[in-house]
């Protein structure tokens, strides 16, 4: 089925991708796929100023790296394109000049220092500047809403520095329908008149933002609240040019997990959590900045956590593989109200995820992690230790932590663990155990245990007083899954070989 639903998402390249920025991506991605749509990625990079040379790479990285691909973007099915703004420089003065002539827009010469001045005095009397209807023909600005159409002409053929700035109506009403939000009503004399093209020959983000969606044939902005304030005057422009506007949505914040306001990385900082999906290392100061990528943690929990921050699908259902978010994805449920981040429910989707990875899968991440270590070890050998042991794992990295005995012999004991449990007479029954264990023929988990058990039972003695031992002397320490598993999986030699060690050496 033909689709109509085009969405985008449309950075500015000045640094790594926060996770508001992501769920802006993951939003626009579940909406076009949902819809059977195209999901564009389109780079803003109007503003040279703030322009981070790595930054698009990164993003690109990030989108890959999540499993969310655009369909059209820089390099990729460039119907629309180019979809990096700075390569359609040329493209922008047209519009610019279609407002001017609409009388939609006008020249402003005011220089920096005169605009400055303005303002400081507007400050001493209490007051903000705003440069709009108010003020924009009484004289003390300079624009060609009142200078003459030959000094107008004369100023910029001698290269006198300019700005076109939007005209935005007076004593009008707008009202706007946000997909999320619903209607917003604004007071259009509220509204300053923003600056849309610069002599520089670039646009700014607004007539960049507008016309590009318009040529891209975007059917719907989906993105942060920060570009709330935006909508009136993007929402006019559409009008001044006499397009059909897309429809809008205003994503809300993602906010610090204590206290108020949009989360920074300084709340990663201190409170020990990353902000970006990737590590970053910023070009200039060397700066590296933590990522979720390289914390561990796998791309389909930290988007399930990320789905999570700001929509809910109405049930208590919370594990949502990527395809079924987009069968749930609803704008229609994302909230209006900022979502707190929570940095132990990312933990929480992490742990749940690793359950649901297969041993193989999992296996094939390990065996690097051993290969590093030096150890080598059948592939089925250590399949068999990660499904003894995933179960308590968060993170890959936690493996050889939780199973280092299944492949080397422990050469030192918990000294706490051992006070408590290696008695006088400890040696002399671990002796004995080697004779049983030796004579074992089956060296399943399920025969040692009974073997094990009964020689215990015959002796009278309480369990724990071999149990706890023999533990002591296969794992190093008082923890690790089944006892009578490892026994079967480090086999009959090596088991007697530690508990020969554990009585020479404790
Ligand atoms: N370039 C803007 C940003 O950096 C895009 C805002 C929008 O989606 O309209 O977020």
């Amino acid at each position: 089925m033909e689709s109509n639903v085009r969405v985008r998402f449309a950075p500015s390249p000045t640094g790594p991708l926060h996770i508001g920025g992501v769920r802006t991506a993951l939003y626009n991605y579940l909406f076009a796929k949902k819809h059977k749509g195209t999901f564009i990625l389109r780079i803003e990079d109007t503003d040279q100023t703030r322009y981070v040379a790595n930054a698009e790479q990164y993003i690109i990285d990030a989108l890959h790296w999540c499993n969310i691909p655009f369909d059209e973007g820089p390099q990729k099915n460039e119907k629309f394109g180019p979809y990096k703004q700075s390569e359609r420089k040329h493209l922008y003065k047209k519009y610019a000049d279609i407002l001017l002539e609409k009388g939609w827009a006008y020249y402003a010469f005011d220089t920096a220092e005169q605009l400055d001045a303005h303002r400081k005095g507007h400050e001493i009397e209490g007051k903000t500047f705003i440069y709009n209807w108010h003020n924009r023909e009484k004289g003390r600005l300079v624009n060609s809403l009142v200078l003459s159409d030959d000094e107008v002409q004369q100023r910029i053929h001698s290269g006198d520095k300019y700005v076109i700035r939007f005209k935005s109506p007076q004593h009008e009403t707008l009202i706007l329908e946000d997909e999320i939000r619903g209607t917003i009503k604004i007071d259009t004399n509220t509204l300053d008149d923003k600056i849309l093209f610069k002599s520089d020959g670039m646009p700014t983000y607004h007539l960049a933002n507008i016309v590009d969606d318009h040529l891209m044939e975007i059917s719907h902005v989906i993105r942060g609240e920060e570009w709330l304030p935006s909508f009136p005057l993007h929402s006019l422009l559409y009008t001044a040019f006499g397009w059909k506007s897309p429809k809008f949505a205003h994503l809300p914040l993602i906010l610090k997990p204590v206290g108020k306001g949009k989360l920074s990385k300084r709340d990663g900082d201190k409170l020990g959590f990353p902000v970006f999906p990737l590590a970053y290392t910023n070009e200039i100061t060397g700066d590296v900045s933590r990522g979720y990528k390289e914390d561990g943690y796998f791309s389909d929990a930290f988007i399930n956590m990320l789905a999570f921050l700001g929509w809910n699908p109405g049930t208590e259902q919370e594990i949502f593989l990527l395809e079924e978010l987009v069968q749930e994805f609803d704008l229609k449920r994302v909230s209006k109200s900022g979502a707190k981040f929570n940095p132990d429910k990312t933990k929480w989707f992490q742990q749940q995820y690793m359950q649901t990875k297969s041993d193989e899968e999992l296996t094939d991440l390990f065996l690097p992690i051993l290969a590093e270590k030096g150890i080598t070890s059948e592939k089925s050998y250590v399949k068999q230790v990660v499904s003894s042991i995933k179960e308590r794992a968060i993170f890959v990295d936690d493996f050889f932590g939780l199973s280092s005995f299944f492949f080397v012999t422990p050469t030192t004991y918990d000294p706490k663990n051992v006070k408590k449990n290696w008695k006088q007479e400890t040696p002399e029954l671990m002796q004995e155990l080697v004779v049983v264990i030796a004579s074992i023929e089956d060296f399943s988990s399920t025969n040692t245990e009974k073997i094990i058990k009964e020689w215990i039972s015959g002796k009278e003695i309480g369990f724990g007083k071999v149990m706890q031992p023999l533990r002591l002397s296969l794992v190093g320490k008082l923890a690790g899954p089944h006892l009578f598993d490892i026994i079967a999986m480090i086999g009959k030699k090596e088991t007697i070989h530690r508990i020969e060690n554990a009585i020479k050496n404790i």
